[in-house]
């Protein structure tokens, strides 16, 4: 039995979502967006206290920089970059022939220079450091934009393009890891208030390859991600709806982020999965959020 399929279909069927025909790649409906901005809402109402610069970029990015990030080094899998036709009358008659003939016309695409953003955080690094030395307190960001993951699944909770809010810390590893505890027992407690049931545990990234498991073993045993897990397709293997992750200077060398003393900055991110909180809602109440019980629409429409 495919339960995924049948939280899917169920979706597609009420109209939530909207099959385009590719796994992961889905409209919303109205009820959905609205789950979502509430959500959004709520978030602003646990963070927006502590004075987050509030950025927001595409959800493509630099190419030049993402191929700086080092993210095909780890994760080659899940990037997605953008082509374009960039040829003259002659290549329009080829490129016209080919979708004519249900010929391959893609490969005389260009590779443009952006590329899709797999997080949303993964912009701010280099604008960080182009701001020069930071202040003595750091810098906190508060972002969200559509990513590309290319993880095509029938499991609704893994899509293609999804939304991420996040917050961002810049600073002493102090500041830093006082930032990613504060969300450690935010995240818990925003969840209850959703009437949803969840559990943190230490994580790690799909790192490609063989070289990528050591990485994934050593981000595990220094507890450097942890997510919150919220059942959404099965009890078993919950899904990660937050993840908490402590990347130690790793960005700060790389992009060259200093403090006053020359130190490297330490970073840290919170990221909220919108769309797989949005899942875990209608997984959990039900698919029509008026009939939801009565404190969770308290909490979210006040
Ligand atoms: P997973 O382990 O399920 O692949 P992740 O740990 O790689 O997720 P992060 O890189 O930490 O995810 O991304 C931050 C948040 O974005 C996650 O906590 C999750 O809620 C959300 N997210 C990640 N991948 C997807 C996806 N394919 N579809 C929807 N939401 C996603
Ligand atoms: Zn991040």
């Amino acid at each position: 039995m495919c339960t995924q399929c049948d939280f899917r279909d169920a979706l597609f069927a009420k109209g939530l979502l909207i099959d385009t025909g590719i796994d992961g790649l889905y409209g919303r409906s109205g009820v959905f967006e609205d789950v979502i901005a509430r959500f959004d809402d709520l978030i602003t109402r646990f963070g927006g206290g502590d004075g987050a610069d509030i950025v927001r970029f595409p959800p493509g990015m630099n190419r030049a920089l993402f191929e700086k990030s080092g993210y095909l080094k780890s994760f080659p899998q899940l990037a997605g970059t953008i082509h374009s036709f960039d040829g003259n009358d002659a290549d329009h008659a080829t490129l016209l022939g080919k979708l004519e003939g249900h010929e391959d016309w893609t490969q005389d695409q260009k590779a443009t220079d952006i590329v899709l953003a797999p997080a949303a955080c993964y912009p701010l690094y280099p604008v960080v450091a182009r701001l020069g030395t930071l202040p003595d307190d750091g810098r906190l960001y508060d972002l969200q934009s559509y990513c590309f993951r290319r993880e095509p699944s029938t499991d609704p909770a893994r899509m293609q393009m999804f939304r991420m809010r996040e917050y961002v810390r810049i600073g002493t590893p102090e500041q830093v890891t006082e930032f990613r505890q504060t969300w450690l027992e935010r995240g818990p407690k925003l969840i209850a208030c959703l009437g949803l049931p969840a559990e943190l545990d230490v994580a790690n990234d799909p790192f490609f390859g063989r070289a990528g498991r050591m990485l994934a073993n050593n981000q595990r045993d220094q507890k450097l991600k942890f997510e919150l897990l919220i059942p959404i397709e099965s009890t078993e293997k919950p899904t990660a709806c937050l993840s908490f992750n402590y990347h130690q200077d790793h960005f700060g060398s790389l992009w060259g982020i200093v403090r006053a003393d020359g130190t490297t900055a330490h970073t840290a991110c919170v990221g909220f999965g919108m769309e797989r909180v949005a899942l875990a809602l209608f997984k959990h109440h039900g698919l029509d959020p008026k009939a939801w019980p009565a404190g969770v629409r308290e909490t979210l429409w006040g």
